[in-house]
């Protein structure tokens, strides 16, 4: 642990190595120490802001050599406080943000490298300007950073077509535990020289190194897209417009996003300039999207042929087809507004799980009748993608009560619905990860012997504990 005097030592060295404008100190640090949603705060010595993979090797090293926790930061856009230091102010928060460099593209081999720096949406409209697509898409494309999409192993909205981060990366540069460059950006999509490292850094939270560039994946632009709004009465409907929507379209079902009227509401009543274009009202809705590679008339056939055949079968009760980019962007927009919405609301118990997709029907309503029977009042903002089997399953604190009251009964709300997600054989994190926030559901919901070897992977790449400690495992 580093004394008052080593830390003036650390901060001198800090100082050195990125450049004086580039650590931040005292209040100074204060946007880069407060998560997210704002459920904690923490304190830290210095936030660095290292220019190249050598500055974080650096910086990375001189931590280690004075005991300083390091935290990799990205654009802070995670739901679980995985990049917010503790309260102990000894950390030193290592954000990438100047770590922004397109390395290089290979149109043949379909690659990109791109420093952890990138913006997310940097990263997408680079593919673009080459006549690519890398596929990557969320709510927070255009503030979270590329790094701390690997880091999470984020998932998005086309996740059913093209996979999560972790299938869409080849390669990774990283800064590990004790301070050293691997260099594994090898564009190579087959490759089994032992154990695979990539896949061990990706989604670890910056619990066992620090990404500092990537090779990812390029896809073909599809050449044209089709986007609808559907109504219906519930998620089983849902589940049935899915399976129609796969066997109909096959991969070019790009898009299956389900909402529940809860969380539609909340976005017309926080962003009234916003709609939802159908006539009834209902109490579900999915958004789904195709992508199509041959020709906009086949994609506009298809479409219409899936959704009239689900409108008879009684799937949906009614579809709104986007006929321009803007009426598909508005479609979207109401999706991704949803999180920014309920952050408005007020209190909400948040639940980012994985459920196969046959089962959410069943858990969606067995779950929201133990709650009503055990939290008279409060409110389902059910959404999520449905396509991937991961719901948002948000519950907010009964319409006028006290926040205060729901705090109290937060955790064992909590409670429940991790368990029933246990009961049907399902993930408590599916795409955001653990953090700071979900360290304790980890170690009730998790299978010993995994936890076991976590541990030990930990122990073994981060021997000092000093890599985001307190984050993923306790
Ligand atoms: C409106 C909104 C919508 C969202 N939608 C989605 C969604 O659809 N799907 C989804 O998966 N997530 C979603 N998220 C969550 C969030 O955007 C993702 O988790 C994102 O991948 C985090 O990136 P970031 O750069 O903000 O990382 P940060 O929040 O800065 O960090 C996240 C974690 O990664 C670590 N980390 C960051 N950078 C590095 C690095 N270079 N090396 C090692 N570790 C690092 C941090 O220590 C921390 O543990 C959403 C968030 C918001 C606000």
């Amino acid at each position: 642990m580093t004394t008052p005097t080593g830390q003036v030592v650390l901060l001198g060295r800090l100082r050195e190595i990125a450049g004086p404008a580039h650590v931040l100190t005292e209040q100074a640090c204060a946007p880069y120490l407060t998560d997210w949603r704002k459920l904690v705060t923490g304190r830290a010595l210095a936030v660095v802001r290292p220019a190249t993979t050598e500055q974080v090797r650096d910086v990375v090293r001189a931590c280690l050599e004075h005991g300083a926790p390091v935290v990799p930061q990205g654009g802070n856009t995670g739901q679980v406080a995985g990049a917010t230091p503790d309260d102990t102010g000894r950390a030193v928060v290592v954000q990438m943000g100047r770590m922004k460099r397109i390395r290089s593209i290979d149109i043949e081999n379909d690659t990109l490298v791109v420093e952890a720096g990138c913006v997310l949406q940097e990263v997408q409209e680079a593919a673009g300007a080459a006549g690519r697509l890398f596929p990557l898409s969320l709510g927070a494309e255009g503030s979270c950073l590329i790094g701390g999409n690997l880091a999470t192993n984020a998932g998005g909205t086309q996740v059913l077509r093209y996979g999560n981060a972790r299938e869409l990366t080849l390669g990774l540069e990283v800064v590990t535990a004790d301070g050293e460059i691997w260099n594994g950006l090898r564009a190579l999509r087959k490759d089994n020289t032992g154990y695979d490292l990539r896949d061990l850094y990706i989604g670890s939270e910056g619990t066992l190194g620090i990404i500092t560039a990537a090779t990812l994946k390029l896809f073909p632009l599809p050449v044209a897209q089709r986007t609808a709004l559907a109504a219906m009465g519930g998620v089983e409907q849902a589940v049935a417009l899915l399976t129609r929507a796969r066997s109909v379209l096959g991969a070019d079902l790009t898009g299956f996003e389900l909402m529940s009227s809860v969380a539609t509401d909340l976005v017309l009543r926080h962003y009234p300039d916003q709609r939802v274009p159908l006539r009834a009202g209902a109490p579900w809705f999915v958004l789904l999207e195709s992508s199509d590679s041959e020709s906009a008339e086949r994609a506009a056939s298809r479409f219409e042929a899936l959704l009239a055949a689900a409108f008879e079968a009684g799937e949906i009760q009614d579809a709104a087809i986007a006929e321009s980019v803007a009426q598909s962007r508005a479609m979207w927009h109401l999706r991704e507004s949803i999180t920014l919405a309920l952050a408005a609301e007020g209190k909400c118990a948040k639940h980012d799980i994985s459920i196969a997709t046959s089962r959410i029907p069943g858990f969606v309503t067995s779950t929201d009748a133990l709650l009503q029977q055990r939290f008279a009042g409060v409110r389902s903002a059910t959404f999520g993608h449905l396509g991937d089997g991961n719901l948002h399953y948000n519950i907010l604190q009964p319409s006028g009560t006290p926040a205060t009251t729901f705090v109290e009964v937060q955790n064992e709300l909590s409670r429940l619905v991790h368990n029933a997600v246990r009961d049907h054989a399902g993930s408590i994190s599916a795409e955001q990860g653990i953090g700071g926030l979900r360290t304790a559901d980890l170690q009730r919901y998790e299978d010993p012997v995994k936890l076991d070897l976590l541990r030990r992977i930990k122990r073994a790449l981060d021997p000092a504990g000093l890599m985001n400690p307190g984050k993923v495992l306790p």
